[in-house]
């Protein structure tokens, strides 16, 4: 397969680009996009490495529909609307048309769920297999839910249930963990909805554990939290897994006191988990006592 070979295989699952707001999409030096007025415009991007967030017998599919989730995950978690994407491939040693066509597959499924048009990417071989996800979303100008926004006495809340990512990880042969491992769904239609509903004083999504993503959050905003106890857990899944298990891409937000959040949202059960406190900031406690932030860190053990 040559570079125009694999182009044109992705190019091919992808689904036809209809809006008016992607001016070039793939095929000359750069896309344009034409904002609308009054809109804010939302960044993200993350990697995806062969060994270290996906191995070689992973579905190829679920590679490319993972790779484009994270990015969308981001934008949900934002309240922001999906617009484009950029992908960025890199091929490793014995990689072949198969494998690109299936990650290709992947992507062009949930980019059409999710109305995101690939605009444009990059091709190139490596030591070993990696994907890049750039992806745009939009909110109303000055209306992206932010990490820093959560005061003592607001309410915590996580969407839907906790560690059925880890546990997907750990126990291939669970099928229904193991889809939410390889398939997450981004929560974009709650991000959005909690955005128009003005609930929200914080928010962030969960990718890489409840103890160290909330750490983040707090240290963002400058405060502390109590967690309850209460947490929802995944079918099977162990606190441990709910607590610091990686790749639930579920949705955690704060919320002023005095507004009343519903038990479901956009089809997804919404928990409330803890409060925030004031105290030194990053500071959970957990049933009382002091909880360690243990999610996924790629640099924590790194000297
Ligand atoms: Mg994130």
């Amino acid at each position: 397969m040559n570079e125009h070979e694999i182009l044109k295989a992705i190019r091919a699952k992808q689904p036809v680009c209809r809006t008016p707001r992607i001016v070039l999409g793939i095929g000359d030096d750069a896309a344009i996009y034409r904002p609308r007025s009054g809109e804010d415009l939302v960044f993200t991007t993350d990697m995806m490495h062969e060994g270290r967030h996906f191995l070689p017998d992973y579905p190829p599919d679920a590679v490319g529909w993972k790779a484009l989730a994270r990015s969308l995950s981001d934008l949900a978690a934002m309240g922001a609307r999906p617009q484009f994407a950029l992908l960025s491939l890199a091929l490793g040693p014995g990689v072949g048309a198969e494998w690109v066509e299936g990650v290709a597959q992947g992507f062009a499924s949930l980019a059409a769920r999710s109305h995101t048009v690939l605009a444009g990417g990059d091709l190139s071989r490596a030591g070993h297999s990696c994907l890049e996800v750039m992806a745009c979303g939009s909110v109303p100008k000055g209306c992206a839910l932010r990490r820093d926004g959560a005061r003592p006495g607001d309410r915590i809340f996580v969407s839907g249930r906790l560690g059925g990512g880890q546990l997907g990880l750990e126990r291939p042969d669970m099928p229904g963990a193991r889809q939410r491992h390889l398939r997450p769904q981004p929560r974009l239609l709650l991000g959005e909805l909690l955005r128009t509903r003005g609930l929200v004083s914080s928010m962030m999504d969960l990718s890489d554990g409840l103890s160290i993503d909330l750490e983040r959050l707090l240290l963002a905003s400058g405060v502390a939290a109590r967690l309850s106890g209460r947490l929802p857990r995944y079918p099977g899944a162990t606190e441990q897994q709910a607590l610091h298990g990686g790749d639930d891409y579920e949705l955690l937000f704060t919320v002023g006191p005095g507004r009343s959040v519903p038990h479901s949202l956009a089809g997804t059960r919404l928990t409330h988990i803890g409060d925030v406190a004031s105290g030194s900031p990053g500071q959970i406690t957990f049933r009382g006592d002091a909880l360690r932030a243990q999610g996924w860190d790629h640099f924590r053990d790194a000297s």
